[in-house]
């Protein structure tokens, strides 16, 4: 397996420009929204809105006011798929379209898809959509055509501020401690990884972020469905052999009752 490869994005350095966003789309090919018809959101200057099967980079603006709104924040962040250590989506697949790649990350072959919907609430961040036009689940594939041939992801590459950085995890890791380190000692506090290896084993897709998870729209604590699947599974395994004991219990007893009787009637005829 050649090394693990990912992305670093430093949200304090996104100026929200949504050139990754554009460059996923085209050079993934995918399709317009709303076959081009697509409805400004009125709440923000993000129109995107979200994740989804023709989006799979989204571009988050989080605005910020305080009470009298005299001041303002806007938090910024790329989002897409994380290509989770430990993958949700990759474990419920039915048809194994979805697999793990030689560099660590997680793939979805289109043509292997039947469209049956199970990768999508099994996914801790609501990644994964249904393309319109391919009718199959999507998601990033962080340009595994372009990392076969040594390129840079395509949404990394438009990248001007360097906020989504490439390469290999270790190295990634290492850059991002340097830059909360370097946050810390201008007073910045707040910052802090996101994404280590105490969330789904780590994520191959992490950021530096200066507030809550919750406020950028991502999970504090992410679980794996699948280990909600085996308890609920164990249950009703459980349940299921108890009603069958119940069952058999009353059967039993029924037909000791049954038999005096039966005899009985035998006796008098
Ligand atoms: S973020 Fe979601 S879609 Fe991406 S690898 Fe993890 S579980 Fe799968
Ligand atoms: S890695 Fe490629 S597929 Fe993934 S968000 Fe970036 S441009 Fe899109």
């Amino acid at each position: 397996m050649a090394e693990p490869m990912g992305f670093f994005t430093d949200t304090t350095v996104c100026i929200g420009c949504k050139a990754c966003e554009v460059a996923c789309k085209e050079w993934n090919q995918l399709s317009a929204t709303n076959g081009g018809q697509n409805v400004l959101s009125g709440q923000s200057y993000d129109n995107t809105r979200r994740l989804d099967g023709e989006h799979w980079r989204h571009v988050k603006f989080v605005e910020q006011f305080s009470e009298d709104r005299k001041e303002a924040r806007w938090l910024m962040m790329s989002d897409v798929c994380k290509h989770c250590v430990q993958a949700g989506c990759l474990e419920v697949c039915p048809t194994g379209a979805i697999f793990r790649t030689e560099f660590d990350t997680v793939v979805i072959q289109s043509d292997a898809c039947i469209g049956c919907r199970a990768c999508l609430p099994s996914c801790p961040f609501g990644v994964i959509g249904i393309n319109p036009v391919t009718r199959t689940a999507q998601k990033c594939t962080l340009c595994y055509d372009r990392m076969k041939v040594g390129m840079t992801p395509a949404c990394a590459q438009a990248c001007p501020t360097a906020s989504i950085q490439f390469g290999p995890i270790a190295t990634l890791r290492k850059k991002a401690k340097e830059r909360v380190d370097a946050l810390h000692a201008q007073g910045k506090a707040e910052a802090y990884i996101y994404g280590d290896e105490d969330i789904l084993g780590g994520l191959n897709s992490f950021y530096l972020l200066v507030d809550a998870p919750e406020v950028y729209g991502l999970p504090k604590a992410p679980k794996l469905p699948t280990r909600g699947l085996w308890t609920s599974s164990i249950f009703v395994a459980f349940t299921a052999a108890v009603v069958g004991l119940l069952g058999i219990f009353s059967f039993r007893e029924r037909k000791a009752k049954a038999l005096p009787a039966a005899k009985g009637g035998g006796g008098e005829a």
